[in-house]
């Protein structure tokens, strides 16, 4: 059993910890258990059997330091196992090498860290079509929707996406805790995983809409709830199958579940030490939600001066999902010429702008949940620098604060010893051009390469 297994059990007995009681009844699970896990608590950071070479080099013509938004030039990062010991110049740290370690050179290309998506629906391919949600509900299996996920997963590991905080999977049941798993456990290519699994929505008040009152079975795509024991249940059910976080929708259109409610599932979650992340996009909401005492603000496209100055006491962060809209933007620009229209773009732009003013945190993520979308999450970069971040502010979206808002602060977020080798590489300087971050050419998570479209090795 690999290092990873090992630490899936130990997450799996942290959320169940009752097991004093398989304890005194099992003597011979005790024993299973106890060999299973020894190995693992004495030696949690063993590198894993099957790695073929545990040290290896990326040798890079500059590294971004993304605390900064300065280049380390001529760099090399040192790589034992999982986790990066060493990042400096090239000359220094390569002489005291071992000879024959594994070196990837590549040539002047930039290397940042591994980009995290804090908005992903992997398991979604929603067609785009009238009704498009309620037929992908209605004409696919779970187990076609897992295995739509890990192309998803894979696209966006591809992307240069390290790591994703999925917000609610659509109704796909719990396959996003199966998915997590097995891309933990090397089955699939995919980036580390936070998953939300169902979502909590009110009754009545999610997709799908336009389905007869006679099919009163038809599969929703969030968790229905309405009053607060029903929303305190659903927090317990959804991290007993295995959420990271709970997801909530505080209003659609207008405010849908009721403070009291919120605040519930807040408590419920907070207690169990996951996060809660609210998609809200009306002023109402925002306050709604942020009053209950969530993390995020999910979207938050009509945002106004008092709900973000909220936001910004408490430490709330907001999560903008910009490129969602340009792509729809783009794609039919006629459906987007009305006054109403222009009024909502205009007030998306206002609210990232007096965000940042403001000081609010915001996270990169990007709303994927069609096919086409997947894979594209670098183009959100450069959405939030067309609403006046700068570029290294969207790349601290999508790095430093990506990762605290993730909850792996010192894991993840910045290629620094210590921290895992999510590494990613692209050409040019995406200081100067962000885009250069849609079109990533070297992938390498937890120090195995995924991707190296760079020089030949
Ligand atoms: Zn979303």
């Amino acid at each position: 059993m690999n290092c990873r297994a090992r630490r899936i059990i130990c997450r799996r007995l942290n959320l169940e910890l009752p097991m004093k009681h398989v304890l005194k009844f099992k003597p011979r699970l005790v024993k299973l258990l106890l060999t299973v896990l020894t190995p693992a608590l004495l030696f949690p950071q063993a590198p894993r059997a099957d790695e073929p070479s545990h040290r290896v080099v990326v040798r890079v013509g500059q590294v971004l330091d993304v605390r900064s938004g300065t280049y380390l030039k001529a760099a090399a990062i040192i790589i034992d196992g999982e986790r990066i010991t060493a990042v400096g110049p090239a000359v220094e740290l390569m002489k005291a090498l071992p000879v024959g370690v594994k070196v990837f050179d590549l040539g002047d290309a930039t290397a940042l860290p591994g980009l995290i998506d804090c908005h992903t629906h992997i398991m979604a391919r929603v067609p785009d079509q009238e009704y498009g949600y309620g037929i992908n509900l209605l004409t696919k299996s779970q187990a076609f929707r897992a295995l739509e996920g890990a192309a998803n997963a894979r696209a966006t590991l591809q992307a240069g996406f390290t790591a994703v905080r999925d917000v609610e999977n659509e109704g796909s049941g719990y396959a996003d805790v199966a998915l997590r798993d097995a891309i933990d456990q090397g089955l699939v290519d995919g980036p580390r995983m936070r998953v939300a699994t169902r979502g909590i929505a009110a009754v009545g008040q999610y997709f799908p809409f336009g389905i007869s009152p006679d099919l009163a079975g038809f599969p929703t795509g969030a968790q229905m709830i309405s009053g607060v024991e029903e929303a305190r249940r659903a927090v317990r059910e959804q991290i007993g199958h295995g959420a990271d976080l709970i997801k909530v929708y505080a209003d659609w259109q207008t405010p849908t579940l009721t403070i009291a409610e919120m605040q519930v599932i807040v408590e419920e979650a907070h207690k169990a030490k996951r996060k809660v992340a609210a998609h809200a996009t009306t002023s109402e909401g925002i306050r709604n939600a942020v009053t209950a005492g969530v993390d995020s603000i999910e979207h938050g496209h009509r945002a106004d001066r008092a709900a973000l100055e909220q936001m910004k006491a408490i430490g709330v962060y907001l999560v903008p999902t910009l490129s969602v809209i340009d792509a729809m933007v783009a794609k039919a620009p006629n459906d987007w010429s009305s006054e109403r229209s222009k009024s909502y773009l205009e007030s998306i732009r206002q609210s990232v702008a007096m965000a940042r003013a403001l000081g609010v945190r915001i996270a990169d993520g990007s709303d994927p949940s069609a096919a086409d979308r997947h894979g594209k999450n670098g183009e959100e970069l450069e959405a939030m620098t067309r609403r006046g971040l700068s570029a290294l502010e969207a790349i601290q979206a999508a790095t430093l604060s990506a990762a605290d808002l993730i909850g792996w602060p010192n894991d993840i977020g910045a290629v620094e010893k210590g921290r895992f080798a999510d590494v990613i590489a692209v050409q040019g300087d995406p200081l100067a051009d962000i885009s250069v971050l849609q079109h990533v050419k070297f992938v390498m998570k937890g120090g195995r390469v995924m991707k190296n479209d760079l020089a030949p090795q």
